[in-house]
This record gives C-alpha cells, sequence and structure tokens, in this order.
C-alpha cells in the first residue's frame, strides 16, 4: 500500500491529493488494526485540520414525501407505507423562519431537501428564491433536490448556492440492489454538473443497508477518485424505518461505521467528513470515536428529513464534554 500521503503529513509537508487509491489500498485501509488505523486517520486530519472544530450544518425539509424513486432506504418514497404524507413545498417565509433558528442555534449551513426525482422548472424557481434569502442571512447554502441537469446547477449558482448534495449511496456494484430507478451513471452525471457550474459537491454514502465490507471499500473508493474530492463527504448509518425494504437489516458493527468514517478522512484528507443519518441511534462513545476518526461535520437539530437526530442541546451537552467547538463558516 502506498503511504505517501500520510508519510509527508507526518513530516510537515501536505502531499497532493490523490485520486488513484486502487481498491486494494482501500482495502487494506479497513483491514488494519484499529489502532492503526484510528492513528493514520488522526495523523491525516489534525495535518488539514483543528481538530477540535466541528461544522456544524441545519437540514430542513423543504419538499417532503411522496417520491417517485424507489430508493430502499427512503421513507420519503411514494412506493412504501412509512406513514410519512405527501407535502407541498414550503412558503419561502416559513423556510426562512427556519433558518433564522438554525442561525440563533449556531448553524453555519443551511441544507434545503427536497423529494424529488428531479426538480421542475417552475419549483427550481422557488427554490432559487429561498437560497437567495438564506445567503441574504449570511450563512451557507445547500440544497439536495435530486438530480440536476446542467442549465438548473447554473441557475442554482447564479442564486447563491454553495453545496449541493447528491449522494452516490454505496459501491456501483450494491447500487442496484438498493434503487432501480436512476443509475449511478446517472448520480455521476449530476455531480458533474454541480461540478462544472462551481457549486461544492456535497456527496457521501449509507452503510448498514446489507452491502458487504467489499462494497463499503467500491463506496469509499469511487468518492475518492471523482475528478475532484467532494468538499463534504456525508457518511450515514441505515435508519431502519418500517415499511420501507430495509427495515429489518441487522444492525451494522458500530466499529465498522467508524472504520467507513476512517477510510474517508484519509482518502480525502482535505474534504469535511459528516457524521449524518443514523446518529440518534449511535451511542455517544461511537459518536466520540467517529470524531476521532476524523469525522468534522453534524447535522444539528431534532430531526434529519423525516427521521430522528439527537437533539440540539444533547449535541451541545457531547460537544462541550468532548472538547469540541463549532467551526467558523
Ligand atoms: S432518497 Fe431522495 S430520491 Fe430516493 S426516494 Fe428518498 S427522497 Fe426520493
Amino acid at each position: 500500500m502506498s503511504l505517501t500521503a500520510d508519510a509527508s503529513s507526518r513530516s510537515g509537508v501536505l502531499a497532493p491529493l490523490r485520486h488513484d487509491w486502487t481498491r486494494t489500498e482501500v482495502r487494506a485501509l479497513f483491514d488494519l488494526p484499529f489502532p492503526d488505523l484510528m492513528f493514520r486517520a488522526q495523523t491525516v486530519h489534525r495535518t488539514h485540520f483543528e481538530p477540535t472544530e466541528v461544522q456544524i450544518s441545519t437540514l430542513l425539509s423543504i419538499k417532503t414525501g411522496g417520491c417517485p424513486e424507489d430508493c430502499a432506504y427512503c421513507p420519503q418514497s411514494a412506493r412504501y407505507d412509512t406513514g410519512v404524507r405527501a407535502e407541498k413545498l414550503m412558503a419561502l417565509d416559513a423556510v426562512l423562519a427556519e433558518a433564522r433558528a438554525a442561525k440563533a442555534a449556531g448553524a453555519s449551513r443551511f441544507c434545503m431537501g427536497a423529494a424529488w426525482r428531479e426538480p421542475k422548472d417552475r419549483d427550481l424557481d422557488a427554490v432559487c428564491a429561498m437560497v437567495q434569502e438564506v445567503k441574504a442571512l449570511g450563512m451557507e447554502t445547500c440544497a439536495t433536490l435530486g438530480m440536476l441537469t446542467a442549465t438548473q446547477a447554473r441557475r442554482l449558482k447564479d442564486s447563491g448556492l454553495d453545496y449541493y448534495n447528491h449522494n452516490l449511496d454505496t459501491s456501483p456494484e450494491f447500487y442496484g440492489d438498493i434503487i432501480t430507478t436512476r443509475t449511478y451513471d446517472d448520480r455521476l452525471q449530476t455531480l458533474a454538473h454541480v461540478r462544472d457550474a462551481g457549486v461544492h459537491v456535497c456527496c457521501g454514502g449509507i452503510v448498514g443497508m446489507g452491502e458487504s465490507r467489499e462494497d463499503r471499500v467500491g463506496m469509499i473508493a469511487t468518492l475518492a477518485n471523482l475528478p475532484e474530492h467532494p468538499e463534504s463527504v456525508p457518511i450515514n448509518m441505515l435508519v431502519r424505518v418500517a415499511g420501507t425494504p430495509l427495515a429489518d437489516e441487522p444492525k451494522l458493527d458500530p466499529l465498522e461505521f467508524v472504520r467507513t468514517v476512517a477510510a474517508a478522512r484519509i482518502t480525502m484528507p482535505r474534504s469535511v467528513v459528516r457524521l449524518s443519518a443514523g446518529r440518534g441511534d449511535m451511542s455517544e462513545e461511537t459518536q466520540a470515536l467517529c470524531f476521532l476518526a476524523g469525522a468534522n461535520s453534524v447535522f444539528y437539530g431534532p430531526k434529519l428529513l423525516t427521521t430522528p437526530n439527537p437533539g440540539r442541546d444533547l449535541d451541545r451537552e457531547l460537544m462541550a464534554r468532548l472538547g469540541l467547538n463549532a467551526m467558523e463558516p
């Protein structure tokens, strides 16, 4: 395995970012003894980031439920009976009220999620207005709206969008077991449109969906070998929601989740790695290990789209106990 990045880091020299990670190399990271993996992840993390700083984002569902896609983990798909009701796109004023509250609670970035396969142009007009106004509050803006055309990506950029989230979800090999209504290549194309428009990319995946370790290796290798590393890499633990096809999936070993975070940190050293969905079910000790493994971003707030998340007070308390501080935008 090449140790170039870490060897350089320890000597204080930033190694160039790599986009040629082989699966053998990524597999070797996952296979490291846990203390060695954590040491490598910490070494990389401390070279590129202040280790006590955590970026805080808030995610608001601006259009909930009724999605035509069939993502097997998602309670918002209209195909599954999960009790999530389809709602209309939120009004601008209501979104701004949420953004102000998030800012007051310490969030530097406001993410707006809509359960669409892709936005219609009429809907995009409304979202662009939201982006513009949230930006005017002095927050970073992020949206996740499904697939985008090149033109739509440019319109969002012109409205002031800083980040666009579009996850690869898993490895190319396992992807078809989870989603059949759009392809891996569709996802890569949206990511290319976002990148070409000059919007930062937020792209990661979900573990614990019944995939093998090799699939987790494949997901990390694919993310790390994108033409540019996503600026933000959310690593989610499956939230097993009743009514979805993955409701009864056995729980993944939390240490395997920590290993996935560490592999993301080592292979994408300058990206912010975000603990996303699944934190509500995670022990504080597991979350602390994730921070040690190089995670340096969380979603704050009681809900993540439609699934529970630790409340702001619980997050504040844990961060205080760990001596972590909110990263400035
Ligand atoms: S993950 Fe997104 S695209 Fe997939 S069903 Fe849920 S809302 Fe729709």
